[in-house]
Formats: structure tokens, C-alpha cells, sequence
């Protein structure tokens, strides 16, 4: 059950719709030094050279955002989040800087803004903020001036006037929500050559999707698929933005995310396996068996803002039951005294935590017509060895926890039983 909530963008205030206007973002990878942020400026100033308006949204270079959030950790064990915010959106400030300096170089104008001076506007949920208005007027005029402007990722202002930053991934968000509000087309440059069959670290020879429905990239991501945020996703799908995911490291053609009845799928069984090893399983024990318990345990894991997904609870045996769940494990310091507490409340037999499991899941639109699609994914977890301990479905969607030792071998696993299928909707 991922919580996939829709997250609200109205257009800017009589939204000029600007013809040729491009949002280009470039990831961590793709920034990772000041070789690869000069290559990224050239980039940039050949789309402007073509004639493009041109927006860019960098995230921080490399790794900085990982070092920053160590740093945090180091200095507290529970760092305040208003003060991890303006820690971790310095990354983004000094890669769009940097990349700005590089565009004068070569002879462009180029201003680079922080979320809050792009007029990124969220909500105050520190940590997690949801972009709720883009206020691109400065964009607007420094663009109608013949500049590239670069907006740091990542980022936004509440509207009390806080540092906010969207959570990992963020700089999708940011990218697609600029798109949607200045009418512009959204490309996202990254380190591989689009959306592929499954991760392709894992995978070295998944396939590379040449297009791919909103619904499936919103399943691929929610479920693992670090690619493109699944938020910045919901956006897109609200507001009917085309995405082009492709390579910063070459001109080949991507994967076009779009909407469904655009991009011809008949063909579209499968669209990936995928793959994530973030979350821990909970499993509150001899829960007493009447009616209001489930809802009280997870009223006071939602009110502490803990995201709950798969659920499970096992028939009752003698009145008692054991309800076993998954949550983020970044989440389980703020669950933890919830549940000790509630555990008392009611009388279970307590709670245990398992940090080393995976979710492992097989995505795609036709399985919602197709037969036997489940019982594939589990022959072919069964030939491998690996044992199923929580399964959960969407009419689009089959996932699986298992062992976090086993995440590999299984995604391998699977993806080769499914192998046909996804070269036959390649080769569509
Ligand atoms: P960026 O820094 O550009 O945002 P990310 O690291 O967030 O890049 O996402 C790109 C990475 O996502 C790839 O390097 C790849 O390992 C991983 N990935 C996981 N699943 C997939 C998939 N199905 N298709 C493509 N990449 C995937
Ligand atoms: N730098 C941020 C992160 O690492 C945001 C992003 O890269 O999209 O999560
Ligand atoms: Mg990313």
C-alpha cells in the first residue's frame, strides 16, 4: 500500500505558455566534478545557441548530498530538521553556481537561484516538503533577457519562509513541476541511457525502454526504480508533461514517459523488475483479535508522518494475531516508541524489527489481462531458492519481500523468466 498522493501544482498566475522553452536536469553523476559541470554548461549553451529558452536544474555534484547528510549524523543523532534543510540544499547552490560561472565562460548570460528564488513554493513538512505553487516570475524575466537560468534542485521555500528540500530525488521534483509551470518540455539527463527492464547495475543486460506509461513509471519508481522520483512522476501525469530520460553522456535517444494512450503499448505485459532494500519489516506480536486495533496502530504510525506499505496480518489463533508490516527504515527511530507504547496499550506481546529484507517487484500495465503473470514471478523465485515472506499486488503491480541477501539473484531471476516479454515490447 505506497501512499501515492497527489501533489498539487497550480500553473503560475496566468500561465504564458513559452514556445521552445526546454527544463534540462542534470543528475548528481552527471555533475560529479567541474569537467563534467563544464561539459554540462556546454550543453546548455548549444540548446540556447539552437534557439531554445533554457532552464536548468542540476543536482548537488556527486556524492555531496550523502556527505552532508553524514555530517548531520555526526553531529546529532536526531538532527533538527530545519536545520538538516539549510545543511543539505547547500549542494545544489554550489553545483548551479559553479555551472553558472562556466556558462559566462563561453560567452553566454546565465544566473543561477536557489529554490526560494525561483519562487519553488512548498509546503513546511521539513525533510519531505510538497512543492504547492511555482512562482516563476523572476524566471520569466531573466529568460525574456536572453538568459540561461539554473534553478538549484531539490529546494523550496514554505510558506512561512523556510528551507525546505523535497526529499532524496528531489531535483526531479523540482524539474518537472518548472516544466509544468512554464509550459516548456522536461528532459532528465542522468547517469544511464533512460528507463531500462531493471536496474542496470544489477542487470547488465536489461533493456532499455524506449517509452513507458506515467502508470508504470509511477509503479517502477514507488516500488525501487531510483531513476526518476515518483512524485516528481505524479506531477508529470497531473499536468500531461512528456518526459525524455536519457543519457547526460551522449546524444542517443532516451525513454519517452507519457501517457498511456500515446505511446501504443498493446505489447506491454512487462515493464520491469525492480528492486529496493530501504525499507525494514515490523511485526507486532499476539495482537488481541477485535475490531479497532489495526486502526489505532497505524493512526499512530500515520499521525507521526511513518509511511506504512505492505500489511499483513495472519489469521487469529486463539484471539491473539500477529500483524507484520514494512516502513522506511530512515522512518523506524519515530516509529519504534510508538509501537513499544501501543504495544503496552494493548496488551501484545511486544514488537520485533528486521532491518534485512527486500522488496522485490515485477511491474507492467498488461498484467492486468494476463493469467499466470504471479505464479511466473513466483516459479521463478521458487527455482532460485529464495523464499517469499509477504507478498502484496496492484492491478499493475506484483511485490515480493525476501531476504536482503537474495535482492540480486532474485531480480536476475526474475528478469530472465520475463526476458521474452520485455524484448517483445522493445521490438514493438
Ligand atoms: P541522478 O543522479 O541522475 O538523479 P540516480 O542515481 O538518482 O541518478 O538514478 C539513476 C540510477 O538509477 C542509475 O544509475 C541506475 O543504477 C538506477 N536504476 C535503478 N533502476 C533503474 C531502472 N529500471 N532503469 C534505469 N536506472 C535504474
Ligand atoms: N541531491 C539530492 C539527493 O541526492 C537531490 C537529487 O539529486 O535529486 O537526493
Ligand atoms: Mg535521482
Amino acid at each position: 500500500m505506497t501512499v501515492l498522493e497527489f501533489e498539487p501544482v497550480p500553473a503560475v498566475a496566468d500561465t504564458v505558455r513559452t514556445p521552445g522553452l526546454v527544463v534540462m536536469k542534470f543528475g548528481g553523476t552527471s555533475v560529479g566534478d567541474t569537467e563534467k559541470l563544464k561539459r554540462v554548461a556546454r550543453r546548455l549553451v548549444d540548446a540556447r545557441e539552437s534557439g531554445a529558452k533554457v532552464v536548468a536544474v542540476l543536482s548537488a555534484m556527486g556524492k555531496t548530498t550523502d556527505e552532508l547528510i553524514r555530517l548531520a549524523h555526526e553531529v546529532s543523532s536526531r538532527p533538527h530538521p530545519r536545520e538538516y534543510d539549510m545543511l543539505v540544499s547547500t549542494g545544489e547552490r554550489i553545483s548551479n553556481a559553479l555551472c553558472a560561472m562556466a556558462i559566462h565562460d563561453l560567452g553566454h548570460e546565465a544566473v543561477s537561484f536557489t529554490g526560494s528564488q525561483a519562487g519553488i513554493v512548498t509546503d513546511g513538512s521539513h525533510t519531505k516538503a510538497k512543492i504547492v505553487e511555482v512562482r516563476a516570475q523572476r524566471i520569466h524575466t531573466a529568460l525574456d533577457e536572453g538568459m540561461i537560468v539554473l534553478v538549484a534542485g531539490f529546494q523550496g521555500v514554505s510558506t512561512e519562509l523556510e528551507v525546505t528540500t523535497l526529499g532524496r530525488g528531489g531535483s526531479d521534483a523540482t524539474a518537472v513541476a518548472l516544466a509544468s509551470a512554464l509550459g516548456g518540455a522536461c528532459e532528465i539527463y542522468t547517469d544511464v541511457e533512460g528507463v531500462f527492464t531493471a536496474d542496470p547495475r544489477l542487470v547488465p543486460d536489461a533493456l532499455k525502454l524506449p517509452k513507458i506509461s506515467y502508470e508504470e513509471m509511477l509503479e517502477m519508481a514507488a516500488t525501487g526504480a531510483r531513476v526518476m522520483m515518483a512524485r516528481s512522476i505524479e506531477i508529470a501525469r497531473r499536468y500531461g508533461v512528456p518526459l525524455h530520460v536519457r543519457s547526460a553522456f551522449g546524444d542517443n535517444e532516451g525513454t519517452w514517459i507519457g501517457e498511456e494512450g500515446n505511446l501504443v503499448l498493446e505489447k506491454a505485459i512487462i515493464s520491469g523488475v525492480t528492486h529496493d532494500t530501504s525499507e525494514a519489516k515490523a511485526t507486532v506480536l499476539g495482537v488481541p483479535d477485535r475490531p479497532g486495533i489495526a486502526a489505532r496502530v497505524f493512526r499512530a504510525l500515520a499521525d507521526a508522518g511513518v509511511n506504512i506499505d505492505m500489511i499483513v496480518q495472519n489469521v487469529s489463533d486463539h484471539g491473539a494475531t500477529d500483524m507484520t508490516f514494512t516502513l522506511p527504515k530512515t522512518d523506524l527511530p519515530a516509529a519504534e516508541p510508538i509501537l513499544e507504547a501501543l504495544s503496552a496499550e494493548i496488551s501484545a506481546k511486544g514488537v520485533v524489527y528486521d532491518p534485512d529484507v527486500a522488496k522485490i517487484s515485477l511491474v507492467g500495465a498488461g498484467m492486468k489481462s494476463h493469467p499466470g503473470v504471479a505464479a511466473d514471478m513466483f516459479e521463478a523465485l521458487a527455482e532460485a531458492g529464495i523464499n517469499i515472506e509477504i507478498i502484496s499486488t496492484s492491478s499493475i503491480r506484483i511485490s515480493c519481500v525476501i531476504r536482503a541477501t537474495e535482492v540480486e539473484r532474485a531480480v536476475q531471476a526474475v528478469h530472465e523468466r520475463f526476458r521474452f516479454f520485455a524484448e517483445e515490447r522493445v521490438n514493438a
